[in-house]
This record gives structure tokens, C-alpha cells and sequence, in this order.
């Protein structure tokens, strides 16, 4: 399973957070370098964005483990 971890973003309607996908050595998938310290997770201002690159990352990891799993 995959770790997550927002990070906050300037966006044109306010505040939001930026959630990246990490790996097992702590670092983002789409290689940002990542705040050290978490945002918040209960600010109701912000809104939540997911990071695209990390997301596609994650979809084709998944495909990958379908297409090893033996079918029967
Ligand atoms: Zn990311």
C-alpha cells in the first residue's frame, strides 16, 4: 500500500493541499522534494488536489501487479 502526503498549494480560489504519493524511501513518485512537515488534514479551507504524476504512477503500478497476477 501506498503512503500519502499533502502538501500545501497556492491555488486561485484559496488555500489547497496537494496530495503526493510517496515511496517505501519516503520520497514523492513524481520526485518532488516534499515539506517535511505534513499539512494540516482537518483545515476545511482547503481543498484537496491530487498530484497527476504520482497518481498515473500509482495507476500503472497497479496494472502492472493485474497483468503478473496468473489468471485461472
Ligand atoms: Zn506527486
Amino acid at each position: 500500500m501506498y503512503d500519502m502526503r499533502a502538501e500545501p498549494m497556492a491555488s486561485e480560489t484559496g488555500s489547497a493541499r496537494l496530495w503526493h504519493v510517496l515511496q517505501l524511501d519516503g520520497s514523492a513518485l513524481c520526485g518532488r522534494a516534499l515539506a517535511a512537515r505534513p499539512v494540516a488534514a482537518s483545515d476545511d479551507d482547503c481543498r484537496d488536489e491530487y498530484c497527476t504524476p504520482c497518481m498515473t504512477a500509482v495507476a500503472a503500478a497497479a496494472s502492472r501487479r493485474g497483468r503478473l497476477r496468473p489468471t485461472t
